[in-house]
């Protein structure tokens, strides 16, 4: 047996390991199970290209053994194992070192980006983390007897012959009293399956018991007879890693429903991605059913690195836009012993972002143009992507011309240039501009919607909460285009054409009519606009000003802050048609308590029409329209 002392510049590391990694502890698995991974891959290599004479590679597994009582969890593989120099050099110095530049590093920085570092780096040492004393038991594949290192969280070790006759090693902690947590089956389960569940070599964990097919003449009251098998924790052929021919979409699906099981929708479609060059890339990534509540959802993207769970906060490395989506990505190239502002400016990380929405609008394309009606089908469920991307990413948008789509109020579904096709003869106005006209609530603009209709023009159905901001972005690239909403104006008003109606009333009545709306009509809500309508339009009609409105709109939903932190004063135009019989009779009316009664009755109608009649204005209101038809 020789003892020794491992070479440090700090006293003891272990105490620093604990203290540093606190909120992490729980990655010692993952990284013992790497290991172990790594070691079995190298052998499988070493015996493909002819490197290990004699050796059988078998059916190698990784198998974790939890024994409570002797406070022990061990960690078991088949790999090349290590000779006693191997063990002096990687584990007593290389393994060292990288653990002491590893909390070098760590201390420097502020909890930030604690969550990416505490990924990766630390390796066999974080065993220290949960466990206050470390065997590891291994046998070379090279012809020299097993050794056996035992180290107990000081600075010196214990190395000597020990009699395993497999090869492989064997790592076994002494849980310490502060981490009984990791002596619980559950526990362990629990973390075997949120970072190994994908790995490539299959990992024990216990057995369960398997019910066999009844044998052949079984009674009806017999027991199907069972047998104990390998509890296998892992699926080590996952989707992604195969390629697109050999999977169909129940493959997909079912992968889905592996990855999330407790997703029990379907997803609408996949996107596999598969790159070598210039960075190394696969996954697969699954547009959900989405509705317009963009709030945090808890299934999200998967980032592997060679298939070992990494994070599932993939922020700075798909745009933002995308991690809506679900599924896995898996890269040995992007950086994660770095923070995420490093990681943002990173080159790889860039080009690795392009890929992936360039790949997205591909798909998106080829969908639209092999089934588009399928596609528009599925329109609602993938719009609020589709915009955000596009307001958000300006290579997107510029692809999303191809398929992202305008739905009217009737369910026709136009690209951008089929609508400015279809509507460009009537829906130009006298200065050239093209209009198009939108509703964000068929309900509550019906009247609105109805009196365009019967125009002739075409009314969208725009009613994702961002879509006033892509109005504006959509506005910005086009020349003479803009985007009205019904409810903005009187109908006459939207698309103006030449004709210009004449008034019924003179200047004089006009006047007259004025003074008088201006003295009943609150001043603070409405400003009164006197227009010479056609005699069939309503006598009263509210408006709110697009402008006005697409400012509340943004300012709801972030962005376009220009009136700080007031809000918006709710400020219509009340439209009065001088041509209509009604307005000529309150103008004629003698009483000025029932002209009175005229303009407000014409008030609360036109609010009525706009939803804005409530609580003791409607109650005021009803009561006022018995008295009228009593
Ligand atoms: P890293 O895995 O990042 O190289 P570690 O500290 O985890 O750092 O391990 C140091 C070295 O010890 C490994 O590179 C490997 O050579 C050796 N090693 C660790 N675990 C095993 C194992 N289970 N089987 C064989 N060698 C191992």
């Amino acid at each position: 047996m020789s003892k020794g002392t491992i070479n440090v510049s700090v006293d003891n590391i272990f105490p620093l390991i604990k203290k540093f990694l606190y909120s992490d502890h729980e990655i010692f698995l993952r990284e013992l199970i790497s290991n172990a991974t790594d070691a079995t891959l190298k052998m499988k290599h070493l015996a493909n290209i002819g490197e290990a004479e004699g050796v059988e590679y078998g059916n190698p597994m990784i198998e974790v053994k939890l024994d409570k009582k002797k406070k022990e969890l061990r960690i078991i593989d088949q790999g090349i194992g290590m000779t006693k120099d191997e063990v002096e050099k990687y584990i007593n110095e290389i393994a060292f070192s990288g653990a002491e530049e590893f909390i070098e590093k760590y201390k420097d920085k502020n909890g930030k980006d604690a969550g990416i570092i505490g990924h990766f780096g630390l390796g066999f040492y974080s065993a220290f983390m949960v466990a206050e004393k470390v065997e590891i038991i291994t046998k070379s594949y090279k012809d020299e007897p097993a050794v056996h290192w035992t180290c107990d969280g000081s600075p010196e070790f214990t190395l000597e012959k020990a009699d395993k006759k497999e090869r492989g090693t064997e790592i076994i902690l002494h849980i310490a009293e502060d981490s009984t947590e990791f002596l619980e089956e559950s526990r362990i389960r629990e973390l075997l399956v949120k970072y190994n569940k994908f790995m490539p070599i299959p990992i024990k964990f216990g057995t369960r018991t398997e019910t066999l097919p009844k044998p052949e003449g079984a009674k009806e009251e017999d027991k199907a007879p069972t047998q104990e098998v390998d509890n296998i924790i892992n699926n080590p052929n996952p989707a992604w890693t195969k390629q697109p021919t050999e999977l169909e979409d129940k493959d997909y699906n079912s992968f889905y429903r592996e990855l999330y099981p407790m997703q029990f929708e379907e997803p609408l479609f996949h996107i596999h991605l598969n790159v070598d060059y210039p960075f190394n890339l696969t996954g697969i990534l699954y547009f959900p059913k989405m509705t317009n509540d963009m709030s945090i959802q808890k299934d999200k993207i998967q980032l592997y690195q060679n298939q070992v769970f990494v994070t599932d906060n993939v922020e700075g490395i798909v745009p933002e836009f995308l991690t809506m989506l679900r599924g896995v990505i898996d890269s040995p190239d992007i950086p994660l012993n770095v923070s995420r502002s490093y990681l943002q400016a990173d080159g790889a990380v860039k080009k690795i972002s392009s890929y992936i929405t360039r790949k997205v609008a591909d798909k998106l394309k080829s969908l639209f143009n092999s089934d588009r009606e399928g596609f528009e089908k599925k329109w609602n469920d993938i719009k609020i992507v589709i915009e955000y991307g596009m307001l958000t990413e300006d290579k997107f948008f510029e692809k999303a011309q191809d398929f992202a789509l305008y739905p009217t109020v009737d369910n026709t579904f136009y690209t951008f240039s089929e609508l400015k096709e279809k509507i460009k003869d009537i829906q130009t106005d006298k200065d050239g501009n093209t209009v198009i006209l939108y509703a964000s609530n068929k309900e509550e603009q019906h009247s609105y919607i109805e009196a365009a209709k019967e125009k002739g023009y075409e009314v969208l159905l725009l009613d994702s909460p961002i879509v006033t901001h892509l109005l504006q972005k959509v506005e910005g690239s086009e020349e003479k285009i803009s985007f009205l909403r019904v409810d903005s104006d009187h109908v006459e008003n939207l698309i103006k054409k030449d004709d210009a109606q004449i008034s019924k009333l003179s200047d004089e009545e006009k006047e007259t009519l004025k003074t008088f709306l201006d003295g009943v009509i609150p001043k603070e809500k409405f400003s009164v606009q006197l227009e010479a309508l056609d005699s069939n339009a309503n006598p009263f009609i509210i408006t709110e000003p697009e402008f006005m409105r697409r400012m509340k709109d943004m300012q709801k939903t972030g962005g376009g802050g220009m009136f700080g932190m007031g809000g918006f004063p709710e400020m219509y135009n009340l439209i009065v048609n001088t041509n209509h019989e009604l307005v000529s009779e309150i103008l004629n009316t003698k009483t000025e308590k029932k002209k009175e009664r005229l303009v407000n009755q014409a008030l609360d109608l036109a609010r009525l029409s706009k939803n804005l009649l409530k609580g003791e204005e409607l109650t005021a209101f009803i009561k006022r329209s018995y008295e009228m038809i009593k």
